[in-house]
């Protein structure tokens, strides 16, 4: 499923330039952004960076001040929210604490107008769908947090919308229950074939569900791509920087070839097979995930490129992996991580021990910004 990558494919929701500002602040800047039919999109950013307000303007709740926001072709400018095929999940998961888990979900279908026949049996999908047949009866403060959650998300689809956003679906459960419905909600998405949006700042919530990311930051997007693009190509140090955890090392490109690069870097000179478009001579930042670095108790027989020798400035061993910082002469800390594939009975490193890193040519990425 890569619709994107597809220059014939047709995007379902379109933004076109568009802006949201609010008295002298603007939230959203002039953003355009391209989304397909059933793909899970997710908008990640720090708080405040305006990604509630762009699907309050899809969802109609909020007007762009400027630019326009297309669905299936359609303007959905002027179109009030409830008649727009799109429905939103809140944080807050607004269930009417009064009505029975299944008053809940036909509630929606009742103001519709829907035949009572009709709702019976959708409110029954429903609650199969999201496996709380037994729980029909409760009402929401007799139910869990996850139970709760998986009404919202019935109740948010049982008109069968065709795009559904949900805004920090999952903010108000323990990181177990979580990472449980990261998966339910994408078997959902899966089964109803629904477009889905949404709007968490969560990081690997963002990277296990959705099939594309937009990194946006001060109403703007930094970057849309893949979850594996975002991490192992990302466009900029910010987004090197957000997402997970990386090395920046700072230098000027000494040497070019095709696409390999030589970079002088301080204390270190890096020879990559990835350089980018960055000239000879041009300032650029060389960024290597913490797992990509090697770090041994011995010297390496050659000190070529891609080496250091320091000292072990901090170790912390996590169960899967260990992070080891290797702390360089001039004072800058490289964070690395190894992972166990054995038992670990003995680190081989401790505090203050001699320390050599290295990587391969192909593991980081050149950035220019
Ligand atoms: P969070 O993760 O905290 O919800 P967000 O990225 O979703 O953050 P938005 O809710 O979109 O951020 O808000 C973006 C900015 O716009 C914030 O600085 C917020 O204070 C401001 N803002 C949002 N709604 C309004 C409003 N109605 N009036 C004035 N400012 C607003």
């Amino acid at each position: 499923f890569a619709p994107w990558a597809d220059p014939a494919a047709k995007p379902y929701i379109v933004f076109e330039n568009v802006s949201k500002v609010f008295g002298d602040f603007t939230a959203v800047d002039d953003l355009s952004l391209s989304i397909y039919e059933r793909e899970f999109f997710a908008l990640l950013g720090a708080s405040g960076c305006g990604k509630s307000t762009l699907l309050r303007m899809l969802a109609g709740f909020e007007t762009p001040t400027r630019g326009r926001i297309l669905l299936d072709g359609q303007d959905l400018v002027g179109i009030p929210p409830y008649r727009r095929p799109v429905n939103m999940m809140f944080q807050s998961y607004a269930l009417f604490p009064h009505m029975s888990v299944e008053d809940n979900i036909a509630f929606g279908l009742k103001q519709e107008g829907m035949p009572k026949a009709e709702i019976a049996k959708r409110v029954t999908e429903m609650l199969r769908l999201v496996k709380l047949e037994a729980f029909a009866k409760r009402k929401p403060h007799q139910l869990s947090g996850g139970q709760r959650q998986r009404v919202a998300l019935a109740r948010s689809v049982a008109k069968r919308p065709k795009v559904l956003l949900l805004d920090e679906p999952l903010g108000a459960l323990d990181k177990k229950l979580r990472e449980e419905t990261q998966f339910e909600l994408m078997d959902l998405q899966q089964d109803l074939g629904l477009t889905f949006m949404v709007v968490t700042h969560d990081q690997e919530e963002a990277m296990t569900m959705s099939d594309r990311i937009a990194i946006m930051d001060k109403g703007k997007v930094c970057q849309v791509a893949t979850p594996a693009e975002i991490y192992e190509a990302p466009n900029s140090r910010f987004v090197a920087d957000f997402v997970g955890s990386v090395n920046l090392f700072e230098g000027t490109v000494a040497r070019r070839e095709g696409s390999a690069a030589v970079i002088e870097g301080e204390g270190i000179t890096i020879d990559t097979d990835n350089g980018s478009d960055a000239p000879a001579g041009a300032k650029v930042w060389y960024a290597v995930r913490p797992e990509k670095i090697k770090v041994s108790a011995r010297a390496p027989e050659v000190m070529g490129p891609n080496t250091a020798e320091g000292e072990v400035w901090d170790i912390a061993y996590l169960g899967d992996m260990t992070l080891i910082h290797v702390r360089l002469p001039d004072g800058r800390v490289v964070r690395t991580s190894q992972l166990n594939r054995q038992r670990v009975v003995e680190e081989p490193l401790t505090w203050n021990d001699r320390a050599w890193i290295s990587f391969a040519r192909d593991s980081g990425v050149v950035l220019t910004r």
